[in-house]
């Protein structure tokens, strides 16, 4: 397996690259060189994340703004229906079609901790763009169920509805375990889901913080991963290189499968994504 090349997916491989908006003007140095270098893959397009508050809201446009004028990428904006009115949504959604920006990926977002409010599902959202302009729009999707999901059933059968409403494609919560997305690919297609479901890539350099998160998300962390890491706490270098290769594996054996297109979680760092996409067969 390890010598089979998958390079022969390059003319038909697609990438993108999720980004955050950046806290400090340190941490801003670090996404545009990741960025300047990670552009030099041609992605599909790149994504910046949402906040629940109205300050990283701020950001996320600026952020995308700069992308599209600084790079010519094309720039997605995360979007979700959090604290903000049908006519808030209506109006960021006309704003981003004006300015250009004419993908997106609607979310719900997270309710917050005791939050009794009615809120809007992802569904409505995507119907919200839709009606605005046609959004190229990509929506969320959990090969190993949502944590709020009243079973793996229900959960499917909301992801088809958010389909049908309009979105063009899903990009997958990351995981490790490749059979969990594999079965989920398989469970979308037969119900009758045609378009493509992305599978979120996630390289681990800080396992510690893997491991909370993933219990918050319902995200399988496999054994093997624990021995893998066992004894790197402070050992980062080690943890980055394991981190690749975890990554290299899974999209080697997603490509052997079919995967075309790839979403990478950066947290704005480009090293590990720019690699594994190297082993894709990626080159500027
Ligand atoms: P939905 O698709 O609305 O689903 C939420 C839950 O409701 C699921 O359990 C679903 O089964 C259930 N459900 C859906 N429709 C119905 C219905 N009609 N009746 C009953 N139940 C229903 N969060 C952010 O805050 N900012 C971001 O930028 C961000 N980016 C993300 C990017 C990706 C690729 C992914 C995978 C997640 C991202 N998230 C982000 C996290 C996301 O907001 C949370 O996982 C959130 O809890 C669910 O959002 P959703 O869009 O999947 O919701």
């Amino acid at each position: 397996i390890l010598n089979q090349n998958i390079a022969d997916l390059k003319g038909d491989l697609n990438v993108s690259f999720e980004f955050f908006p950046p806290t400090s003007e340190a941490m801003e140095d670090t996404l545009w060189q990741s960025i300047d270098r990670l552009k030099t893959l041609k992605p599909k397009f790149v994504s910046v994340t949402y906040g629940a508050n109205s300050g990283t809201r701020d950001r996320t446009h600026s952020v995308i703004k700069e992308i599209k004028d600084r790079t010519g990428l094309v720039a997605a904006p995360h979007l979700t229906c959090i604290d903000a009115s049908k006519d808030e949504l209506k109006q960021i959604a006309l704003d981003y079609w004006n300015s250009g920006i004419k993908n997106i990926v609607a979310l719900r977002g997270d309710i917050p901790a005791g939050s009794d409010k009615p809120h809007m599902y992802a569904t409505d959202l995507v119907r919200l763009l839709k009606e605005q302009a046609d959004f190229d729009i990509s929506v969320a999707a959990y090969p190993e169920v949502h944590p709020e999901a009243k079973n793996a059933q229900a959960d499917l059968l909301a992801f088809k509805d958010k389909m049908d409403a309009g979105a063009d494609r899903a990009i997958t919560q990351f995981f490790f375990d490749v059979e969990s997305y594999l079965r989920f690919r398989d469970r979308c297609a037969a119900i009758g889901i045609t378009q493509e479901i992305v599978p979120g890539i996630l390289p681990v350099s800080n396992y510690k913080t893997l491991v909370k998160f993933s219990k918050l998300c319902n995200v399988k962390v496999p054994g093997w991963m624990h021995k893998l890491y066992d004894g790197t706490d402070n050992d980062p270098t080690t943890r980055n290189l394991i981190g690749a290769s975890i990554a290299m594996d899974m999209v080697k054996v997603l490509g052997q499968e079919g995967v075309k297109d790839f979403h990478f979680y950066t947290l704005n760092r480009s090293e590990l994504s720019y690699a594994i996409c190297h082993t894709l067969g990626l080159r500027p």
